[in-house]
């Protein structure tokens, strides 16, 4: 994946060799390729500017939805084939700016100097990468509805909401794995192939996207099906689609 999109160093190279020759001027491949690489080098850090400050953004509306208080909760995005921005560890996730953000390689180096530290769950969102060559955002947070049903280790996977159904999917517990160690990816890894949304049991909720606004979306989906479910039980229980319904719902929407 190019993160400046079709414009890499050797397309702007051509554009450049292409400009100067029209201009009847004789471009060296050398000056071409440096060009190219200068540019290229801009679009990116442009682009990477651009997704910090919409992890800004969702890290206030998450904190102002009451999802990540405290210092709770963490996002990445990803920004090439070996590199993901993600948010700091313990800093609250409402006043963030976008220089607060880590670069970071797939093996987790920091690859861009910075005084903060990455998330502590890390390794949780690099293993989501690892495994999910699909995905391209990650949000964790603790919002108290889907948290609720993670500290009872009560999955949300019944077919209760078609529109649960299709933007979340069955939404598994993860077990219980010790806050940034490498428990957490290990019981996540078997999970991750099917699903998007989960419910990390004891601690909290992790969706992906394939961009920021898919899994805030997810999120705030999540906790909408949570608080539903939690208040269908208080009135005598969740009834579930019928298996024909679940059928038709499926067919139409050419989910698995
Ligand atoms: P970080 O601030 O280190 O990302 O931790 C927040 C959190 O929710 C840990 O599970
Ligand atoms: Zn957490």
């Amino acid at each position: 994946m190019n993160f400046s999109g079709s414009f890499d160093k050797n397309t702007i190279g051509r554009l450049v060799e292409k400009s100067l020759t029209k201009l009847g001027e004789k471009a060296s491949p050398e000056l071409c390729f440096y060009v190219g690489s200068v540019v290229e080098k801009l679009l990116e850090e442009m682009e990477a500017d651009k997704v910090k400050e919409e992890m800004v953004c969702a890290g206030r509306h998450f904190y102002n939805m009451g999802f990540m208080a405290g210092a709770s909760g963490n996002i990445s995005v990803r920004t090439g084939s070996d590199s993901i921005l993600i948010t700091p560890s313990g800093l609250n996730k409402g006043s963030m700016s976008s220089a607060d953000m880590l670069k970071v390689n797939l093996q987790g180096e920091v690859i861009e100097e910075s005084v903060r530290k990455p998330s502590s769950e890390m390794k949780m969102h690099l293993a989501s990468y690892r495994h999910r060559p699909d995905i391209g955002a990650i949000i964790h947070s603790h919002p108290p509805f889907a948290t609720s049903f993670a500290a009872a280790g009560l999955a949300l996977d019944m077919p209760v909401l078609p529109e649960a159904i299709l933007i979340l999917g069955s939404v598994p517990i993860v077990e219980y794995g010790m806050p940034s160690t490498d428990e957490v990816p290990e019981k996540l890894i078997p999970w991750l192939p099917d699903h998007n949304v989960f419910l990390l049991a004891n601690h909290g909720a992790l969706v992906f996207g394939a961009d920021l606004k898919e899994a805030s979306h997810r999120m705030e989906t999540l906790e909408l099906y949570a608080k539903v479910i939690l208040m269908a039980r208080m009135l005598g229980g969740e009834k579930l689609l019928s298996a024909e319904n679940l059928e038709r719902l499926k067919n139409a929407f050419n989910i698995r």
